[in-house]
Parts: structure tokens; C-alpha cells; sequence
């Protein structure tokens, strides 16, 4: 097949054309590099089924394709709030956009959505029924926001149009090829752990995440786009809970040194617990993640030890 993957030069777009080619199908890989960089598909370019083209998602697009996985977006909080607008108009404006070609082709067409939809949960763990706690006139808001509202264009074209989607909602996804200044915690403790700089938590530490590894997360695209039992919205993600005061514990124990651990202001609206059920997955893909969270640490640390 020729698949395009939007946000094909970030962290999980990157790892998930290099999946796509090594299944034996054609990439184009659109981005605008705003948080992802040439250096991530840096070793595709000679791949003669790679094609990279830069493109801003907001602005419409024509290429003839079999599939379409749409991960253009800023992930990171610092980098999604920078231009709340713009994050905004990616997640809506890029999906309309999505979905106009999906629904002229007839091709399958992935969404990235987010455990953001669940907001700062009152359900624990998150099943995909759970209709979640969100502010909408928040800091996060333009993320979560957008990602619901690209939720809903996808389920309406669905609906009234017949288009052929999936929905994932992605849980807290690390590894390799996460940007150094990306501002998400793995990668910000990891970094200031090798500079031997003071590892920053946010309040008290005592807030959870589940950290799913990239190879694992990419294994349950694959397999949720190639089913035909559900059209989604289905968490992706690792079970296994932390605080961040654990993982920082964990990072300086993996990295050594002598960085010390300090606390910074909590920011606005930061969800207190999040852990995906993935019943659904392990049921209808029969996936569930296989990288423990101290293995997929030391894999991303060797590749920080290269970057820093
Ligand atoms: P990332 O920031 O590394 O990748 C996003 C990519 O999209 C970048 O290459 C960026 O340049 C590109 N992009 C942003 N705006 C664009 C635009 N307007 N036009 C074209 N390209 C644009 O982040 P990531 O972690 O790889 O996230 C990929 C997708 O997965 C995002 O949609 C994100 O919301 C979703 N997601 C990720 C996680 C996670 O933990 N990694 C969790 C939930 C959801
Ligand atoms: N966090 C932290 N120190 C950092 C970066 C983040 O303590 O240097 C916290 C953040 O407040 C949140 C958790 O780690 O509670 C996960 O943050 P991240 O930005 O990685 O993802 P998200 O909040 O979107 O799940």
C-alpha cells in the first residue's frame, strides 16, 4: 500500500514510517517540523519508497494514497500551548482536511487522539466509555479540546459519509527520537539527569502516568489498522501506573549522578492519575505492551547519551 503519515517526522511519526516501510509499503511523510526535525527521517532519504514532502496540515492536500494516519500535532504541553490557536486549528482544520481526502479516496484513515480526552479523570482506571472531565477554557484546552472536537469530525464523517476510520486514544508514549527540549517528563528527567542538572517535578510528585514504550505503541497501530471489527476510539497504552516522583527515582537510579531532585509549581489543570483499561485492545487487537518501564527507560537513555 502507499500510506501517508502526517507528523511523519516526530517521535512516534517517524517510528511509525520506519514500520510502515519495513512492512513493505510506500511512506509519504508530511510535517511541518514545528516540534519534529529532518533528523528523525534522516535515514529514510535514500529509501526509494519514502517520500517526504513539508506541509502544513491546516492548508489542504492532495496526494493518491491507500491509507492515512494523521499524527500532525504538537504533543508536548509546552509546545501545544506556545500557539494555542494554531494547536487548535492543527487538530480540527488538519482532520477536515484528513477526512476530505480519506473520503475521496475511500482509504482508511487513523486518528491520533489522546487520553487528553479524559481531562483530569473521576474514572479510574479510563475505560473509552468514560466521557471525561475537561475544562474547556483551560491552558491544556487547546489540546484537549481540539482532540475531541477531531474525535467528533471523525466519528460525523463516519457517520453521515461512510469513512473508513480508526480512533486510538495514545496514553503517555516514550523512547527514542523525542526531542531534547521536547518538555514531556521522561524525556525532560532523562536529559537533566545526564547534564547532572536538577531533576524538576511538578508539585508534590504524587500525580500518576502510565508509560507505554514506542515500539509497543506502534505494534497497536498496526494492528488496529489492520482489523475490521471496530472503528475505535481504543486506548493504547501501558497499564502499569507511576508517579512522577518514582519515575524520577527510577531515571536517576538508571542514569547515576548527582543531580538532585527539586519541586516546581504544578501547572493549571494537570490530571492527578491516568492508567488506560485496555481491555478493548487486548480483546480485539490481542495487544497489550510487552516493554517494561525500566527497559524502555535504558533503551531511551542510550539514545539521550547520543543527543546530549
Ligand atoms: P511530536 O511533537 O514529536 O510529533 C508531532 C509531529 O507533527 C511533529 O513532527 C510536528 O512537526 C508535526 N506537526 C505539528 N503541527 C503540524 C502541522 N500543522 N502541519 C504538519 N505537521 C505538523 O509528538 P508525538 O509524541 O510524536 O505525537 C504524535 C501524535 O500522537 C500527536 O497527534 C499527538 O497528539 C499524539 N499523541 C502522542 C502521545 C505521546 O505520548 N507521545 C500521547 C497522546 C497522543
Ligand atoms: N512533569 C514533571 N516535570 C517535568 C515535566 C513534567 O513533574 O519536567 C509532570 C507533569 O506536571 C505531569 C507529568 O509529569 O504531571 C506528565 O507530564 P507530560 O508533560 O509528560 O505529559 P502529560 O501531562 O501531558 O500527561
Amino acid at each position: 500500500m502507499r500510506v501517508l503519515v502526517t507528523g511523519g517526522a516526530g517521535f512516534l511519526g517517524s517510528h511509525l514510517c520506519d514500520r510502515l516501510l519495513k512492512d513493505g509499503h510506500e511512506v509519504v511523510c508530511l510535517d511541518n517540523f514545528f516540534t519534529g526535525r529532518r533528523l528523525n527521517i534522516a535515514h529514510l532519504a535514500g529509501n526509494p519508497n519514502f517520500e517526504f514532502v513539508r506541509h502544513d496540515i491546516i492548508d489542504p492536500f492532495k496526494f493518491e494514497v491507500d491509507q492515512i494516519y494523521n499524527l500532525a500535532c504538537p504533543a508536548s504541553p509546552p509546545h501545544y500551548q506556545y500557539n494555542p490557536i494554531k494547536t487548535i486549528k492543527t487538530s480540527v482544520l488538519g482532520s477536515i482536511n484528513c477526512l476530505g481526502l480519506a473520503k475521496r479516496l475511500k482509504a482508511r484513515v487513523f486518528q491520533a487522539s489522546t487520553s487528553e480526552v479524559y481531562g483530569d479523570p473521576q474514572v479510574h482506571p479510563q475505560p473509552e466509555s468514560y466521557w471525561g472531565n475537561v475544562n474547556p477554557i483551560g491552558k491544556r484546552s487547546c489540546y484537549d479540546e481540539g482532540k475531541r472536537c477531531a474525535e467528533t469530525l471523525f466519528f460525523d464523517y463516519h457517520r453521515e459519509n461512510k469513512v473508513d476510520i480508526r480512533v486510538v486514544r495514545i496514553f503517555n508514549t516514550y523512547g527514542p527520537r523525542m526531542h531534547e527540549a521536547d518538555g514531556r517528563v521522561v524525556s525532560n528527567f532523562i536529559v537533566q539527569a545526564l547534564r547532572g542538572d536538577d531533576i524538576t517535578i511538578y508539585g508534590d510528585g504524587m500525580q500518576t502516568r502510565s508509560f507505554c514504550y514506542v515500539d509497543d505503541l506502534i505494534e497497536g497501530f498496526v494492528r488496529f489498522m489492520a482489523q475490521d471489527k471496530t472503528v475505535g476510539p481504543m486506548n493504547l497504552g501501558n497499564p502499569a501506573e507511576f508517579t512522577m516522583l518514582e519515575l524520577a527515582e527510577l531515571t536517576l537510579k538508571l542514569v547515576g549522578g548527582k543531580s538532585k531532585i527539586v519541586h516546581k509549581p504544578l501547572p493549571s489543570d494537570d490530571p492527578k492519575q491516568r492508567r488506560p483499561d485496555i481491555s478493548l485492545a487486548k480483546k480485539v487487537l490481542k495487544w497489550e505492551p510487552t516493554v517494561p518501564l525500566k527497559d524502555g527507560l535504558k533503551r531511551t537513555i542510550a539514545y539521550f547519551k547520543t543527543r546530549v
